[in-house]
């Protein structure tokens, strides 16, 4: 009966307030969750995570010395994978992030980053994080130290410079600005640890390298990079 009447409420509410997708502003069927099945078809998936190395491999390889590297998406400019990350970023849309968690989630377990032994969320500069109300990468983080039943770190290292935005820069001065953007918690106790680090997209891989370089400077570290999405 209890069960009954809490669905009859739960189909009001979805005839008056129904549930939208992030992505096309449709109206989410019931075994639909944050995007629509036809949005969802559409998304550029990337497959890098069966490959000890791809595209992003060899690009932050050529800086830091990485163990694993994948991303969900590829991001092209104007798609439908920016116009998601966007909502994740400025429109307070976090389901998006937790979705995408999930999905990139299930192709971690079973390959080469179940080696992982903590997840790093790309730290964001504290006023940047005060603006925005959260870091946009927190809630896909979870979602795949969730799956691999590895813990969260969101202490050990942090940003002391605020940047930029790449829009606002010039690329070549990307990597100089970004180079001391990084700093170590000094009274993190971690050691031998096989971070991953999480990021929602690779455009140059400059703050990746950099805050890859904070963490392997902690005794024993390895680094694994993970982000929502490839930038092509
Ligand atoms: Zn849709």
């Amino acid at each position: 009966m209890k069960k009954t009447i809490i669905n009859l409420f739960g189909s009001m509410a979805q005839l008056f307030f129904p549930k939208l997708c992030v992505g096309c502003r449709g109206v989410l069927q019931p075994y639909e969750k944050t995007l629509c099945l036809k949005c969802e078809l559409g998304l550029p998936l990337c497959y890098f995570t069966p490959h000890k190395t791809n595209i992003m491999h060899q690009r932050l390889s050529a800086h830091i010395p990485v163990e694993y590297t994948t991303a969900l998406f590829l991001f092209y400019p104007k798609g439908i994978i920016e116009q998601l990350i966007h909502q994740l970023k400025y429109n307070g849309q976090r389901a998006i992030g937790v979705l995408f968690g999930d999905w990139m989630a299930d192709q971690l377990s079973d390959s080469f980053f179940e080696k992982c032994t903590a997840v790093i969320p790309m730290p964001l500069h504290q006023k940047r994080q005060r603006k925005r109300g959260y870091n946009q990468v927190e809630g896909f983080a979870k979602q795949i130290a969730d799956k691999l039943a590895i813990p969260v770190c969101n202490h050990v290292v942090w940003r002391k410079k605020n940047t930029r935005q790449l829009a606002q820069g010039k690329v070549q001065n990307r990597w100089e600005e970004l180079a001391d953007a990084f700093a170590l918690n000094p009274n993190h106790n971690f050691t031998n640890q096989h971070w991953l680090l999480v990021d929602d997209v690779m455009t140059t891989g400059a703050s990746l390298c950099a805050c890859a370089k904070a963490l392997l400077e902690i005794r024993g570290s390895k680094v694994s990079i993970v982000t929502i999405a490839y930038r092509v």
